[in-house]
């Protein structure tokens, strides 16, 4: 498979590319990774680039088909490349077709993110902060001024590729907007829609489906289990409230007959104690009686 990404800085080229790398074994080629190694290693090629890079201008555009046309010889690049930031003007897009002419490849897809110019600069805000917690350098161009300055450069010199890939119905256009997953979907289901992926691509990425089904599937079969066991279930439970039913029904028959033993015991105390009253009240009686008859 071989692809373009293309889309302002900050527009997730970046890491859309190291996913479709982890997922379908093919080499990320960044001009800019590229530049910045050359800048870091003081090759002439990086002594050429440091300044321009810094103000965020373009390098020129024979440089960078130079390294990419290099590159592409490298036996990693063999089974397909996804392009990051290059092309970036119609020169470069022009040398590219020929390049891949001579060597008899296909280009399958240019990819455009398409994202709000509003949300870049939080973008590359936020990129440069996790670059900075992650203890590493940050790069000199993520910077708002010169985030300015190679928007600029995008609108002017990169956008027209739109037109031009789109001439040759190469180009795809995914809402950058969305979740990084999202994203990642999208252009994984236009290059399956393509046919862009190879046989064994194809086949992981099939097998991958198959998994899903079956795990589907599984969910089914749990659920009409499930289903299956919810009339025994509801027996069991209506057992259970049958027992908890006939539980309480003796509870409250056995309670009126407790209150009426209860009720009983206190009328014969009040029997026993009436009767005792009455003894005493006679043996007063016959005291007093006794009492008179002596007076
Ligand atoms: P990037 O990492 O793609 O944002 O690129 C960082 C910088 O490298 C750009 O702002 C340019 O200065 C330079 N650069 C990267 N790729 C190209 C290219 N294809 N053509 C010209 N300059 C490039």
């Amino acid at each position: 498979m071989r692809l373009i990404l293309l889309g302002p800085p900050g527009s997730g080229k970046g890491t859309q590319a190291q996913r479709l790398v982890h997922r379908h074994g093919i080499v990320q080629l960044s001009t800019g990774e590229m530049l910045r190694a050359a800048v870091a290693a003081g090759t002439p090629v990086g002594l050429q680039a440091k300044e321009i890079m810094a103000n965020g201008g373009l390098v020129p555009d024979e440089v960078v088909v130079g390294i990419i046309a290099d590159r592409i010889e490298e036996p990693d690049a063999k089974k397909g490349f996804i392009l990051d930031g290059f092309p970036r003007t119609v020169p470069q897009a022009e040398a590219l077709d020929e390049l891949l002419r001579k060597k008899h490849l296909k280009l399958d897809a240019v990819v455009e993110l398409r994202v709000n110019e509003s949300a870049l600069l939080a973008r590359v805000e936020k990129r440069a902060e996790e670059t900075r917690a992650r203890g590493e350098e940050v790069r000199l161009d993520d910077t708002p001024e010169v985030l300015t300055k190679r928007l600029a450069q995008y609108r002017s010199l990169t956008e027209p590729l739109i037109h031009y890939y789109s001439e040759r119905r190469k180009l795809l256009t995914v809402d950058g907007m969305m979740t990084i997953e999202h994203v990642t979907r999208e252009i994984n289901r236009i290059l399956t829609a393509l046919g862009a992926l190879e046989p064994k691509e194809h086949e992981e990425a099939k097998s991958a489906s198959k998994a899903s089904k079956t795990a589907r599937k599984t969910t089914k079969a749990v659920k009409s289990a499930k289903k299956a066991a919810k009339p025994a279930r509801k027996a069991a439970e209506a057992g259970r409230k049958a027992k908890a039913a006939r539980k309480a029904a003796k509870k409250t028959a056995k309670q009126p007959a407790k209150k009426a033993v209860k009720k009983a015991a206190k009328q014969a105390a009040r029997a026993a104690n009436a009767r005792k009253g009455a003894k005493a009240a006679k043996k007063t009686a016959k005291k007093l009686t006794k009492k008179r008859a002596k007076r």
